[in-house]
Formats: structure tokens, sequence, C-alpha cells
């Protein structure tokens, strides 16, 4: 992932041994020692968790394609605050079953992921974490996800837990930069941010299939705009699976967008890091 790859000494520093002499990388749970992780929870303050899904995304994409952005956007936006914010590891599935008829996808039962998005959040908070922030990629997982941090706070205690719609940010950036048609699943923007973060895994040659069934995309996108959802198979709306134009697609773009939502990201990173957490206590 070249958007987040880190020096030696970075890496040194991020798994705690380096943070006197230089400045200190992004900190990835998952590369801590034990010692490590409790030197570590000193200094930070808020945990974020990306959470993706492992579901289609066309012919050009991997199935990755919503982990790897989540990853990375925390990554980026864990850079930006460090050393105050540290990234947990991925949740590399989600809820999608709306993408089964395609093959490859794999598909958490909802309340597989409500288990492993409260259980995360209760085992670092038995260390003293009092701050997350679930960042998630993919629509298929906002319901369970909102639900699962109502219940973090309410039946857990943990004061200060929120989830944001990151695939939101990538896509409102990518209108600015591509222009809204690129704009959906598979689409220019993701098959952008893609390019940006791991190039051999897109195929090229299949960028810009996207043969969507306008009339069900129309629908559904007026009842998403009005915060509403409709329920329905991915392969009845698209063909191919994709339903942004990806011809435009480029690394540069990719790259854009990524910073652009990190940017944001990193804003609302702030917030709940200043917050007043007393007004969150039960
Ligand atoms: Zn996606």
């Amino acid at each position: 992932m070249p958007m987040v790859s880190r020096t030696d000494a970075e890496r040194e520093s991020a798994n705690g041994r380096g943070a006197s002499h230089g400045a200190p990388g992004p900190v990835l749970l998952a590369d801590l020692t034990s010692p490590a992780f409790a030197r570590m929870r000193e200094r930070a303050e808020l945990v974020l968790i990306p959470v993706g899904a492992h579901e289609q995304h066309g012919p050009a994409l991997p199935v990755s394609t919503d982990t790897l952005a989540a990853q990375v956007l925390c990554g980026l936006t864990a850079t930006l605050l460090e050393p105050r914010v540290v990234v947990a590891p991925a949740i590399p599935w989600g809820v999608s079953w709306h993408h089964q008829g395609f093959p490859g996808t794999i598909s958490l039962r909802e309340e597989t992921l409500m288990a492993i998005v409260e259980d995360t959040v209760r085992s670092l908070h038995g260390f003293g974490f009092e701050r997350f922030l679930v960042v998630n990629t993919h629509g298929g997982n906002n319901a369970v996800l909102h639900l699962a941090v109502e219940r973090c706070h309410r039946d857990l205690g943990i004061p200060v837990v929120a989830s944001v719609y990151a695939y939101a940010l990538l896509a409102a950036a990518s209108d600015d930069v591509l222009g809204p048609d690129a704009t959906g699943h598979g689409g220019g923007d993701e098959s952008s941010v893609v390019l940006a973060m791991r190039p051999d895994l897109v195929d090229r040659s299949a960028l810009g299939q996207r043969h969507a069934h306008e009339p069900l995309r129309r629908v559904q996108t007026i009842v998403r705009a009005a915060g509403g959802v409709l329920p329905i198979e991915q392969h009845r709306i698209t063909t191919t699976g994709v339903t942004g134009d990806s011809s435009e697609a480029t690394a540069e773009a990719g790259q854009a967008i990524l910073g652009r939502a990190a940017n944001q990201l990193r804003a609302i990173a702030e917030e709940l890091i200043d917050v007043d957490i007393e007004q969150f206590r039960p």
C-alpha cells in the first residue's frame, strides 16, 4: 500500500521503541508486542476500527476493495493525528447478502458482525480505551453498525463510541474529483482508490464495464436520498456488479480522493478526542 508505506524508523516507532528519537508512525495494534501495546496505551486516546467487506466489486477490482479502503483511510487519519490515534485490525467481512449472486462474496450474518464489533470494543475497553470510532466503507454494514455502537454505549458503558460511513466521504470527494457519474459500486471512485493503494490488484482491461439497470438504480437512489433503504439483490441492478463509470479512474484521482476523505475523518476524530468525556459517562 504505497499511500501508507512506512520507513523502518517509523515502524520501530510504531512498535513503541523509537518514539524518543523520531516521528512516530501510525500505530497499528496488530503490529505491537504486548508490552509495546501497554506503552502505546499511555498516549493514545482514540481507537479507529476499520470495517470493510469481502464482496464482488466487478471485473476490475478485488473483493477486498472496501476493507483496503477502510484500512488505508484509518492509517492516513492515524498519521495525521499521531500519536493520539491507533488503528485496530480491520474487520475484513461485512453484511453482503445482496452481492451473493456474484462469485467470491463472503457475507456475515448481522448478529455475527454485531458480535465482532462489540467484542473488539469490549476487549480494548478492558485496557482502558474509552473512545472508539468505527470507520465503515460498505453500505450494507451501516444498519448493524448503528445498532452496535448504540449497544456498546448503552449496554457496555463505553463513553464515546461512534460509527461513520466513510464510503460517503470517499464518494463526495470523488464527485468533486471525477464527477458524479463515476461514483458507485466498483465505479471510478473505488477504482481510483484501489489504483492508488494496490494497483497490482486492478485488472485495468476490465475498467469501464458498468451495464447498470438504470430504472432500478434510480429508484434505489431516490429512496437512499431520503435516508431510506430499498433492499434488492445487486445482480438485478447491474450485470457486471458495477454501478459507477470507472473508465476515467486513475491513481492520482484516488490519492486526491483518499486525502480529502482522510482530512474529513481527521476532523471527526479530533472532535471525538476533544469532547468532554464526562458528559458521556453512564
Ligand atoms: Zn465497495
